[in-house]
């Protein structure tokens, strides 16, 4: 199958559903987007799902009628994790995008719609999990704008490496602690310095940070030992969505020097819950900007001509706060950061290639991070980090609230969505997540604290 998929019927703009919701052209989910998730209901054990305007597919239900004839195996869709669905490879998720297509297409020449009840859930009802079990996770850095403002901000002598251009830059993140969209994240503890030359202090995290993310998800798997090629990566991904990587920057500052970021990147990392295929996205496939004359070109085992033309995405990227006052209030949130997939340096298919480049065994499911997403504007900043330079400048919210950096209680929501004239918009829908009080025991132990 091809990694770069072609437009098909399912990206027709002129397609409608039956599912009126999903037909407003607002809506995320319209029947070009057919995303995945895993979601679970009254009476009902986790399970595979599709978003269809406001409601949720159940695709073991529709399995079970016979509306998605042979597509894929009834016990792909059954399990509490869309790996095994993934590992299947494009090929099967192709055939599935197809069957639910003609599923829910507005002719209803399957006569689904009369069994609306037994297979259609409200998605306000359902309750969402992890797309995947999190086998694996890498969180790269290959937002080239962030990494040059939040190198300067966090390694002011050493701002852009000089190894980035060259080698896309990345961890080995903390599968255990990724959670789904809308679950609420714990403000850490840990060591920092309270100033420069300063002893270490143990405390509650006091500059806890958001990063704006894109997730990709690793589909068939790989051999440990055989790199993938740069041409086959694409075959290897099955799919995107939103990932915030909360982020404790004065731990981060105190602990990430010589081998990088460790406690102030596991306290939690939200997933959106919808997965979006290639073939969905395939309308919004957008080239690599052009490098710099100055940079290197990518090394051959990064570098493919079909890559650069069309290896990323035009994805119009969000940030939304809402502090526990608005939130008192009855104030609606407000976005706060704007950014683009396509501002990335490496495309996720570069990511992969130099992420088995070591033989390095890739498993269906794995969770790949692309790394805090900013573009090239003041106004294009992926994390408070950038957009308060480092907590020197506040951001002031409608209400007259001030933010250097995260407050217990602040909501905050990431939203992708893509547009192109010609095309229906298709959105990754939320990942929501509430910061919580440190835990007690984290507070700072004093004699003044202690029982009477
Ligand atoms: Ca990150």
């Amino acid at each position: 199958m091809p990694g770069y998929p072609e437009l098909d019927h399912t990206n027709d703009p002129a397609a409608r559903s039956w599912v009126g919701t999903a037909n407003d052209g607002i809506n995320d989910f319209p029947v070009q987007n057919l995303p995945l998730g895993i979601f679970s209901a009254a009476g009902l054990p986790p399970r595979a799902g599709m978003a269809i305007g406001a409601s949720v597919l159940d695709l073991v239900a529709a399995s079970d009628l016979g509306l998605l004839g042979d597509a894929v195996p009834r016990e792909l869709l059954a399990k509490a994790g869309l790996n095994d669905l993934f590992a299947a490879g494009h090929g099967a998720g192709l055939r599935l995008r197809h069957a639910a297509f003609a599923l829910l297409e507005a002719s209803d020449t399957m006569g689904a719609q009369a069994h609306a009840g037994a297979i259609l859930h409200d998605m306000e009802t359902v309750t969402m999990h992890r797309p995947v079990h999190v086998g694996n996770y890498t969180d790269f850095y290959a937002g080239i704008h962030h990494a040059v403002r939040a190198g300067g901000l966090l390694q002011p002598e050493n701002p852009l490496p000089d190894n980035y251009k060259w080698v896309p830059i990345g961890y080995h993140g903390r599968a255990s602690t990724t959670r789904v969209s809308g679950t609420d994240v714990r403000r850490p503890a840990g060591q920092f310095q309270p100033a420069p030359g300063a002893a270490p202090e143990f405390g509650p995290c006091r500059e806890l940070d958001l990063e704006l993310e894109m997730a990709v998800y690793v589909g068939r798997p790989t051999e440990w030992g055989r790199p993938l090629g740069i041409a086959e990566a694409a075959e290897h991904v099955a799919g995107y969505g939103l990932l915030n990587d909360w982020s404790a920057r004065d731990i981060q500052r105190w602990e990430m020097k010589p081998l990088g970021p460790f406690l102030s990147k596991n306290l939690g990392t939200s997933l959106s819950p919808w997965v979006l295929s290639p073939q969905a996205l395939a309308p919004f496939r957008v080239a690599m900007a052009p490098r710099d004359p100055a940079d290197p070109q990518p090394l051959p085992y990064l570098m493919s001509a079909e890559d650069q033309a069309k290896g990323t995405f035009d994805v119009a990227l969000s940030v939304q706060i809402r502090t526990g006052r608005m939130r008192a209030a009855g104030d609606a949130p407000v976005t706060i950061i704007r950014s683009n997939m396509r501002d990335l340096y490496w495309t996720p298919q570069q990511l992969l290639a130099h992420h088995t480049c070591s033989g390095c065994e890739m498993e269906a499911g794995d969770l790949i991070g692309t790394g805090t997403i900013s573009g090239p504007r003041e106004d294009e900043l992926g994390s408070l980090l950038e957009l308060t330079m480092n907590g020197a400048r506040p951001v002031r919210l409608p209400n007259g609230e001030t933010r250097s950096f995260l407050a217990d209680g602040d909501e905050i929501t990431l939203k992708g969505r893509c547009t192109r004239e010609g095309f229906v918009p298709i959105g990754f829908g939320t990942c929501t997540g509430t910061v919580l009080p440190a835990p007690v025991a984290a507070a700072p132990r004093t004699l003044a604290g202690s029982p009477a």
